[in-house]
């Protein structure tokens, strides 16, 4: 495990946390399977760790979004579970890896099927049905050629059709139930075949969404797949970055670039060794909060590419050679830091920076 170095911030992922968090998903899946979907380096906090813990903790299905990543898991996790790649890919571009393609169109259909009529051994694939994200999967006028013509499946081992939810955060949203509907409509057009529906925030939709296999990511590295509700998820990393330097000012001077912030007292102002180049986004800037020792401490002034400031006047402990923890202390999960920043935690974990020490914890 790498130890930061002098200056160096520390990103702590605990892989017990998340392979909690997997088994509780994989009981609200039952009684379908329940993949991991480690797209994004596993979003952001390094496949190469994630994707093992889980498959020794029993996850057999496994979602990337491109094939490099298909190919460097492959790698990563032998000959076994089933890799399944979201974006999809041509026959036999994957080699030797074994990988599933997702297929979004009807051309991918004829192509992989095709392919599997060639060399007599049919192609497993999962197929793709867009029920209103309206970006990848079959639309409604390829849905009905299939349907009306299922022998453009000859060729191909259909191991899962699925379909992605829109807006399963928001559990009012209209478009949910939709959703539900035209994917059933779907499953019962095309050849019988296994489902794979909900994403995290799906899992806790109800039973309409339940599946054969569901494909959660988000709340498997703590990311809260209920926003209206407590998170039921446990907290998977910690970003500490090491202060600098403390530095007294009075009254009156300023602080940073912009000149935006001014004390408004002397002041105790802590350097700190992070910045928006390690996805401490600068869109936080004057906003968010980090912890020391259990107590909040606030940014002042903009974060700039290296650097951020924080105010310590109040902390008098804190000095040069101290860690502020910037995303996982109290205050600042990163669904706190995302709501801060003006987005949501996904784009707060597939943004860390690659700065870091990263340490993988718990296993
Ligand atoms: C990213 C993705 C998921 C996982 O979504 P979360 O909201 O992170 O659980 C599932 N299915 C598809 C098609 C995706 O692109």
């Amino acid at each position: 495990m790498a130890e930061p170095l002098f200056g160096q911030p520390l990103l702590t992922v605990d892989l017990a946390a998340i392979v909690a968090n997997w088994r509780d998903l994989a009981a609200r899946g039952a009684p379908g399977a329940v993949a991991a979907v480690v797209k994004a380096d596993a979003y952001g906090l390094g496949m190469a760790a994630v994707a093992p813990a889980l498959r020794d903790a029993g996850c057999r299905h496994f979602f990337v979004a491109c094939l490099t990543e298909g190919l460097a898991l492959r790698g990563i996790l032998g000959p076994r579970p089933m890799i399944a790649v979201l974006e999809g890919f041509p026959p036999g571009a994957d080699g030797d890896a074994a990988l599933v393609p997702v297929m979004n169109s009807l051309a991918e259909v004829e192509a992989h099927a095709a392919a599997g009529r060639a060399c007599g051994v049919a192609r497993r694939a999962i197929l793709h049905v867009d029920t209103g994200m309206a970006r990848l999967g079959l639309d409604a006028r390829e849905l009905a050629a299939l349907a009306a013509d299922h022998a453009m499946l000859a060729g191909v081992e259909l191991l899962y059709v699925m379909t992605h939810l829109a807006c399963a955060d928001e559990p009012e949203h209209p478009l949910n139930a939709l959703q539900a509907e035209r994917f059933a409509a779907a499953c019962a057009a095309l050849p019988p075949a296994r489902r794979s529906f909900a994403n995290s925030s799906g899992l806790f939709l109800g039973p309409g969404f339940a599946s054969d296999l569901a494909r959660p990511g988000c709340a498997l590295y703590g990311i809260n797949p209920t926003p209206q509700a407590a998170n039921p998820m446990r907290q998977v990393l910690r970003l500490d970055a090491p202060v600098l330097q403390v530095r007294e000012i009075p009254a009156g001077a300023s602080v940073g670039y912009g000149a935006s912030w001014t004390a408004a007292r002397p002041s105790r102002i802590a350097t700190v060794a992070a910045g928006y180049a390690d996805g401490y986004l600068r869109s936080l800037s004057g906003r968010a909060v980090a912890a020391f020792r259990g107590q909040p401490v606030p940014l002042v002034a903009r974060v700039s590419m290296d650097l951020t400031t924080f105010d310590v006047t109040d902390l008098p402990g804190i000095s040069a050679g101290d860690s502020l923890t910037l995303i996982g202390g109290p205050g600042c999960s990163p669904d706190e830091v995302a709501a801060r920043a003006g987005t949501i935690g996904y784009e707060i974990l597939t943004s860390l920076g690659s700065r870091y020490a990263r340490r993988h914890i718990g296993v």
